[in-house]
């Protein structure tokens, strides 16, 4: 036992703290789906498969449902994900609620989207207990052309106009909502030539509204190479306001080369997997430095990181419950993490995403290659509940 875990209570190996919101036939079932996705191969021609059978209308939602969505989905609407939240609950971790949707240029799906971000809130704001943050993604409320354009700084076309003053009118909505009914907003960080236009919405509406509190957050994506500086430049920016930061690697590292390579500018992205951790704990410590006038979520599966931000805080003398700090996992993934940072006091929140199975499925296509390859994550995942179910086990022998 080391000494971190004699003085603090801190286990982020602990299987049975980490599986007891489990059953063990669900365990079962988590230990065959991420069995299964160990086989990559099988993995990509499934994504196709799904997506294709998708886009032909032919019945494979069930599917869908019962395996990936049972593992990374808290349910296929508001109120069906109560039962899970409530589950999260009773074990010390609330929630970031999510819906599952991807980006949209249809004006039409765009505003039934803020409908239901607007739901969403509503809904937070009854269960306050439960929900800690909404996450939105701006590219599900304009087009992601617009946002291109927009980070490029090329002229817009009359629709590209329109579709930036609609974009302006639903997210004041938004904030508005959201400000009123105390729910903070985390806007998730999208791919590189379209992230600047956000960054730039995003700081106004920190500058406007994280004056006391701290309703909107950023999302910082520490596997390119710019972004410790931006990080620093955006503390020093936001002398008058406070900051909000969701501090992530980052999910696009293939895409971002690819692009970069067939357009013949330099790769955004860190060289290695090593630069890019470097990266992202420079930036923790940055965040935590700063702790009392950013607001940080600490939005990895990395142990390594997670536990460099615990001694932190704790030598620091931070408080773990410190309500600028928190750590989040996503649903279905680490919950040793997830449950011994919660043990040990604190504040977590998992990413619970939800929605129609056939609009979660990029996101559900997303995890499943995510833990496909021989990654740390997938073989981690598997070694956790393969180890529980033989904890329990061996109980139920005794
Ligand atoms: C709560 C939550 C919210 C998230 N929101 C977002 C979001 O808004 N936007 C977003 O893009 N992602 C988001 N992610 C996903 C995140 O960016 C990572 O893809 C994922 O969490 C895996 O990284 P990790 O820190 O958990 O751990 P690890 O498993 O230690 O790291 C894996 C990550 O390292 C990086 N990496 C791997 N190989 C290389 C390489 N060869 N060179 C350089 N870097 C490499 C990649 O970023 C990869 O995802 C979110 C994740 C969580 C947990």
């Amino acid at each position: 036992m080391s000494i971190l875990h004699a003085t603090t209570n801190l286990d982020l190996d602990d299987t049975a703290t980490g599986y007891a919101y489990r059953s063990t036939e669900e365990l079962k079932s988590a230990r065959l789906l991420f069995q299964l996705l160990r086989y990559g191969a099988l993995v990509r021609m499934g994504n196709n498969i799904g997506a294709l059978a998708l886009r032909l209308k032919l019945p494979i939602e069930g599917v869908l449902r019962n395996t990936l969505g049972r593992l990374f989905l808290g349910g296929t609407d508001l109120e069906s994900t109560l039962p899970t939240l409530r589950r999260l609950s009773s074990h010390g971790v609330s929630v970031m609620l999510d819906y599952a949707v991807e980006a949209s240029s249809h004006a039409s799906q765009q505003e039934a989207t803020l409908e239901e971000y607007l739901r969403m809130i509503e809904f937070s704001s009854k269960h306050r207990d439960l929900v800690s943050f909404i996450a939105i993604k701006l590219t599900a409320l304009a087009p992601p052309l617009l946002w291109e354009k927009l980070s490029s700084q090329a002229p817009l076309s009359p629709f590209l106009l329109s579709a930036k003053e609609a974009f302006e009118s639903r997210f004041a909505r938004l904030v508005t909502a959201a400000i009123r009914s105390g729910v903070p907003l985390m806007v998730d960080a999208e791919e590189s030539w379209i992230q600047s236009a956000i960054d730039r919405v995003i700081e106004e509406y920190m500058e406007r509204n994280n004056k006391d509190s701290i309703f909107i957050y950023t999302t910082i994506q520490m596997y390119r190479r710019d972004r410790l500086d931006y990080l620093k430049a955006l503390l020093s920016r936001a002398s008058t306001y406070k900051v909000g930061v969701k501090l992530v690697r980052g999910a696009y590292v293939e895409k971002e080369r690819k692009r970069a390579k067939e357009r013949n500018y330099p790769d955004p992205i860190q060289p290695t997997k090593a630069a890019t951790d470097i990266a992202y704990d420079a930036a923790l410590m940055l965040c935590l430095e700063n702790i009392e006038r950013v607001g940080l979520c600490i939005a990895t599966h990395n142990r390594t990181s997670c536990m460099k931000a615990v001694q932190y805080v704790l030598m620091q003398g931070i408080s773990p419950s410190h309500p600028h700090l928190s750590f989040s996992q996503l649903y279905g993934m680490a919950d040793p993490l997830s449950f011994g940072l919660a043990r040990a006091g604190f504040r977590v929140v998992k990413y619970v995403p939800y929605g129609p199975v056939e609009k979660a499925f990029p996101y559900l296509a997303r995890r499943a290659e995510e833990n496909s390859s021989l990654s740390d994550q997938s073989g981690r995942e598997l070694r956790w509940i393969k180890e529980e179910l033989a904890r329990r086990k061996r109980i139920s022998q005794s």
